[in-house]
Parts: structure tokens; C-alpha cells; sequence
């Protein structure tokens, strides 16, 4: 699972200091099937769906707090010169993409620990319940196989979540689809 994110920035001078600003910002989560083999997961959707989705749902949750970010609240780039300030912006960025990324990674952990990787059942469908309110809240709406449209013609979630198989199982089969979820 992964979020990669995606920015166009602008700078300014002001009194010979340059401040350099996001203008554009885009978040994409995903699963990455080259880091699983094909028949790990195949296994993991078939024993541990719930379990397995839990942690895709997680990191669709941190990957949404990332894109929702409004301009203004991402970190400006300031330095001497453009170059100066165009390497603050983008180290200020990946500090803030690995914080969200350092609490999913806390959550994650937390997820597994608790559930015992899915095993204690009464705990995994508490958790599950939970995260499905939290999506519910966020307003994360996953589309039928059906709806879905190739990744490339659309910015907007993009899943299989009513399909009989898990994501990451449906995922593996089709070499189209790179894309699970983009989001803006
Ligand atoms: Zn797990």
C-alpha cells in the first residue's frame, strides 16, 4: 500500500527573498502488486478478507488527509533563490508526507495488534465497523467493478469493494488497471 503525492509550485520574490508556494497538489493510494506476489495475496483474499481491507481502507483514510489539504495549509518554501526555496518546499513537503505516513504506519501496527492479524474475530469486526464510520464520515464512497473505469481516464475513487474478491486480488489479475484509487 502506498500514497504518492504530486505538486506544481510557484515562487515570488519579495525584497529579494523567494517564497515558494504549492499550486497544485495531487495524492494518489494505491496498492503496489510488484512488492506481493501474486499468490500471497490470493491467499491472504481468500482467508483474510476483512482483515485485508481493514488495511487498505486504513491507508485510503490517510491518503484522503493528505489530498484534502487546501493549498494554504500546505508548507511554503522560502531561501535566498529560487533554488534555495524550491528545496525547502519540497523538503517541507516530504516531512509532512511522511508525518501522515509515520501515523498510518502507528495505526497499521495498532490494527494488527489488536486484531491479531485478523485472527480474533470479535475484534476484527469491531475495527472493521469502526473504519467503515470513518469512511462513511469522510465521505469515501468505493465504486462496483462495474462502474470502475480505467485509471487513466479519471481522477476519483476507483475500487472494487462490492466484488466477491478483495482488492488487491481482483488487482493482481488485470494487467490495465496500475491505478486503484486517485484521488485530488
Ligand atoms: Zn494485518
Amino acid at each position: 500500500m502506498f500514497f504518492h503525492y504530486w505538486y506544481e509550485h510557484r515562487s515570488i520574490v519579495r525584497n529579494g527573498h523567494v517564497v515558494d508556494r504549492v499550486t497544485k497538489w495531487l495524492v494518489w493510494s494505491g496498492f503496489d502488486r510488484n512488492k506481493s506476489s501474486r499468490k500471497s495475496w490470493f491467499k491472504l483474499c481468500k482467508e483474510a478478507l476483512p482483515h485485508e481491507q481493514g488495511h487498505l481502507d486504513i491507508n485510503e483514510l490517510y491518503s484522503r488527509r493528505l489530498a484534502e489539504m487546501s493549498l494554504d495549509m500546505l508548507p511554503r518554501g522560502e531561501g535566498a533563490d529560487l533554488k534555495e526555496a524550491s528545496a525547502d518546499l519540497r523538503r517541507k513537503v516530504e516531512a509532512l508526507a511522511d508525518r501522515v505516513s509515520g501515523e498510518e504506519t502507528k495505526e497499521h501496527d495498532q490494527y494488527d495488534a489488536e486484531t491479531a492479524h485478523g485472527k480474533n474475530l470479535s475484534k476484527q469486526r469491531e475495527w472493521s465497523a469502526a473504519i467503515q464510520a470513518r469512511l462513511n464520515r469522510a465521505g469515501i464512497h468505493f465504486r462496483t467493478q462495474a462502474q470502475a473505469s480505467p485509471p487513466t481516464s479519471a481522477l476519483g475513487l476507483t475500487s472494487r469493494r462490492s466484488h466477491p474478491l478483495c482488492i488487491p486480488c481482483t488487482f493482481t489479475k488485470s494487467d490495465r488497471v496500475k491505478i486503484i484509487v486517485a484521488l485530488i
